[in-house]
């Protein structure tokens, strides 16, 4: 049975120009599962069926090159403090939230910017709304602030700072209500598991994959795996064969017994030989993900100058010879390494281990690169090492501490897509989703305008000149975020041969409209998943 798929615009650009009148095939046609043509109408084989686009825009499906999918589906049943701009607005909205749900165990909420409190977050500003446990993830998932209750149910009063984290203590040396970073990774996230029941964690990929599906994926990178998860999200994925494609990388959380470490390095290859993107294409292990540094506005990405109230630099979470034995371990085995790098002094250490180190054609990548030197930038390039950038996470309106923080000089260098491009680096697009809005099309209008998605009306920019054209960002968002994860010959794109898996979009060809922009379908596999009302 084969499909026709006329009077649309098919993306199949010859080059990445997005001037280019090549951009654009003239249909489309697909057979089962599969692509069989693209190109010109004249010589498309004939058809048993044909679809009308109504001059609508098809790209390939989507594919989320940095995600957290079951963090996301949990934060979809969140409370978000989104909107809050200052703690009086976070306390109201909570304080009614807990009114109208009285038999919910604890308060979870997520969206806190750490600018509306000023930084600053006790137990004390949360202990006389509820007597429940509330826990208030900040924007970036990179720290909980916590009432009382939820210090005292995580066994934070009796706990040490993890190595890689810290518990913030009053002047007694009690916990007071924020963890960051490692205490984040090993306290919070461990507890919410454990209390999440197989169902609650069932019901949360539901509503992460339908969220996804609906916003036009087709495909993911987890990003931070391991045996908990792993546990729900394999039967999840043979049971109820949702239309994507997944692979993940396992953490490997940092700590000074690299014995232990190894262990986590060898779970991940156990697993990969079993499922690794040769023997099991459609839900893999791809390799491991490292953690190197934490974020600007915690003060916790590591920088080579000091910054915030800091006087010495933030160093790397992982000493180098330890990061280098994990990662050599890992490539050794046939693993992919990614790793986070925030802060300049955490990007260069990671290049210089996977120059050193790494095998070339195992397609090792850096996670969000936001501040880079220009020579380094040029390096991801030629090493081979994929930039994995979360273009949404460089919205002017959630920058707007950056220049106390670290200057105006160093600002200038901040998310540095084009030196990347420039370089040689395929670059991967993803959302880092839920540290920021999972949607595609918002997500392609940072890395082009480099205006801001949350504010429309701002006319402010981050680094304009480091902005991409459509054609190549679409390519980041499909193409690229396949090939980061060895899918370029199957996924990602309109091409013979590769599975039909696409979405059909409602928005004029140009960056700026990208806000107005509408996923009306989206095909996996040769099936229409999802289509408007
Ligand atoms: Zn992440």
């Amino acid at each position: 049975m084969k499909t026709l798929f006329t009077h649309g615009h098919f993306f199949a650009p010859q080059s990445l120009n997005a001037q280019d009148d090549n951009v654009f095939a003239e249909c489309l046609v697909v057979e089962n599962d599969k692509i069989v043509y693209v190109g010109a109408q004249e010589n498309a084989p004939t058809a048993d069926d044909t679809v009308d686009l109504q001059n609508r825009l098809v790209i390939p499906g989507f594919i989320d090159g940095h995600v957290h999918i079951m963090n996301f589906g949990q934060s979809l049943g969140r409370l978000s403090l989104l909107d809050c701009t200052c703690l009086e607005d976070i306390r109201k909205v909570i304080k009614s939230f807990a009114e109208a749900h009285p038999s919910a165990p604890r308060i979870l909420c997520r969206g806190w910017m750490q600018s509306s409190t000023n930084g600053i977050a006790l137990a004390s500003m949360l202990d006389d709304l509820d007597p429940r446990p509330i826990q208030i993830e900040s924007f970036d998932l990179h720290s909980c602030w916590c009432n009382s209750a939820a210090l005292e149910e995580m066994g934070v009063y009796t706990a040490q700072d993890p190595a890689g984290g810290t518990i913030h203590r009053d002047e007694n040396r009690r916990p007071s209500g924020l963890l960051s970073e490692n205490a984040m990774m090993e306290i919070v996230w461990p507890f919410l598991l454990k209390t999440a029941t197989l169902e609650d964690m069932m019901h949360a990929l539901r509503l992460a994959f339908a969220a996804y599906t609906e916003a036009g994926y087709t495909g993911l990178v987890d990003m931070a795996m391991e045996d908990n998860m792993w546990a729900v999200l394999k039967p999840y994925y043979e049971q109820e064969n949702p239309p994507f494609h997944i692979a993940a990388h396992w953490l490997v959380p940092f700590s000074e017994d690299q014995e232990a470490n190894f262990t986590h390095v060898d779970r991940a290859i156990q697993l990969w030989h079993e499922f690794n993107p040769a023997t099991s294409p459609h839900f893999c292990i791809t390799g491991i993900k490292l953690i190197c540094d934490g974020v600007v506005d915690g003060c916790t990405a590591a920088l080579t100058q000091p910054y915030g109230n800091r006087q010495d630099p933030v160093e790397p979470i992982w000493p180098v010879d330890m990061l280098r034995a994990v990662v050599q371990r890992a490539d050794a085995a046939g693993l992919q390494c990614a790793i986070h790098a925030i802060g300049d002094k955490a990007v260069k250490q990671a290049i210089d281990v996977l120059g050193e180190v790494g095998t070339p054609g195992r397609r090792h990548r850096i996670e969000h690169l936001e501040l880079t030197a220009p020579e380094d930038a040029k390096r991801l390039g030629q090493l081979g090492i994929t930039a994995s950038v979360q273009p949404v996470h460089s919205d002017p309106v959630i920058l707007r501490a950056w220049p106390d923080l670290i200057g105006p000089e160093r600002c200038q260098r901040a998310f540095a897509y084009k030196d990347f491009a420039e370089g040689g680096a395929k670059l991967a697009f993803g959302t880092d989703a839920p540290t920021a809005a999972h949607l595609p099309l918002p997500n392609l209008y940072n890395a082009t305008t480099r205006r801001s998605a949350m504010e429309p009306e701002s006319s402010q920019t981050t680094n304009e000149h480091f902005g991409l054209g459509l054609a190549e960002a679409v390519t980041a968002a499909t193409e690229g975020a396949a090939y980061a994860r060895f899918a370029e010959n199957w996924a990602g794109i309109l091409k013979e041969g590769c599975r039909a898996d696409f979405v059909v979009l409602d928005m004029q060809w140009n960056a700026e409209d990208l806000l107005e922009g509408k996923v009306c379908e989206t095909w996996f596999a040769g099936k229409r998943v999802y289509a408007t009302k």
